[in-house]
């Protein structure tokens, strides 16, 4: 049988396990809280960013949000950032991406202050998370190793393929999985879109992360037997549905299901882990910025 590796539940249990923290935080005078910047009228930002805010109120982080014109001048947005990052109130920011054409993006992320930088993007982030000494953890690839962690998945010495190079989800997760800790020491092979064979490398694959932004593009007939598939894609396909569309994954679930072992759905997998495990940073970050030592999940 087939394990159906379900986000919605471990996300629930991790957002349960944060509510302690969080009191305890508010009782010592610091409560946890996120602030969202937008800078883009485009539905799917807007979407993404009250969903944030949605997830924090539900849990007791205080949410503060920042709306930006998209076409006003660069400076905005970065006095926006220098503003909060002294804010004692807010301890995660956030900057929606992406930010319009004309504003720097490795600027923003560099403005952020590294010890509010919730989505571990900026440089001293990335560089601790590569050197084994993460403050941040990228939140795709953390919901992930906490699926495999919660689901026992064994990455110690497994083989794992990651489909996807980008540096929000395949990179970070591919380094995730090599570093020599606890949900690491997979022996891992990133793919991405100039590999030639990728079938012949994805069948290798005793853990496949596929994170490509493409359609179903993996099928039951390059997953290796036994295999745990985690699909982070989300992609937004015309549908015969009240809305119009209906999301699907990158691998084609039903025969994808028939070889592994276990394996995420879409939605309801890595989709919910992302917004828990910012949530997780946010509280780490609020309990490191009052001195508070605080249990997470
Ligand atoms: P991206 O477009 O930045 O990167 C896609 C990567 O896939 C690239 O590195 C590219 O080299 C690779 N790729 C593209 N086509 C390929 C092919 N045919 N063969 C092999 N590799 C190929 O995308 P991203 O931001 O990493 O997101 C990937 C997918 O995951 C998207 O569908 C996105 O919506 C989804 N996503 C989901 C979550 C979540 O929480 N579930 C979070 C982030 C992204």
């Amino acid at each position: 049988m087939t394990e159906v590796i379900d986000g919605n539940a471990v996300a629930a249990d991790i957002r349960d396990g944060l509510t302690d923290a969080i009191e305890r935080l508010a009782d010592a005078g610091s409560r946890p809280g996120l602030a969202t910047v937008l800078m883009s009228d485009d539905a799917a930002s807007e979407t993404y960013v009250s969903m944030k805010q949605r997830d924090c109120e539900e849990v007791g982080i205080t949410s503060h949000h920042v709306e930006i014109p998209p076409d006003a001048p660069a400076a905005e947005l970065f006095d926006t950032v220098a503003d909060l990052n002294e804010e004692a109130d807010v301890n995660g920011i956030l900057v929606q991406m992406p930010v319009p054409d004309h504003v720097d993006k490795r600027r923003v992320l560099r403005a952020i202050d590294p010890a509010k930088d919730v989505d571990g993007f900026h440089p001293e982030n990335v560089g601790r998370m590569v050197a084994g000494n993460a403050r941040f953890k990228p939140c795709t690839p953390h919901g992930i190793q906490k699926l495999l962690e919660r689901h026992e998945v064994a990455t110690e010495g497994a083989e794992a393929v990651v489909v996807g190079r980008s540096d929000i989800v395949g990179k970070p997760m591919a380094n995730l999985l090599i570093q020599k800790a606890p949900l690491g020491n997979a022996t891992t092979t990133v793919c991405h879109s100039r590999t030639e064979d990728l079938a012949a490398h994805t069948r290798e694959a005793d853990i496949l992360v596929a994170a490509a932004g493409v359609p179903e593009m993996i099928d039951g007939s390059m997953i290796k037997p036994g295999a745990t598939v985690i699909d982070v894609g989300i992609n937004r396909v015309d549908a015969d549905t009240g809305k119009g569309y209906e999301l699907i994954g990158d691998v084609e679930y039903e025969s994808a299901a028939e070889q592994a072992d276990a394996i995420t759905p879409v939605p309801g997998g890595v989709g919910p882990m992302t917004r828990a495990m910012l949530l997780y940073n946010t509280v780490k970050a609020a309990g490191e910025q009052a001195g508070v030592a605080v249990d997470l999940p």
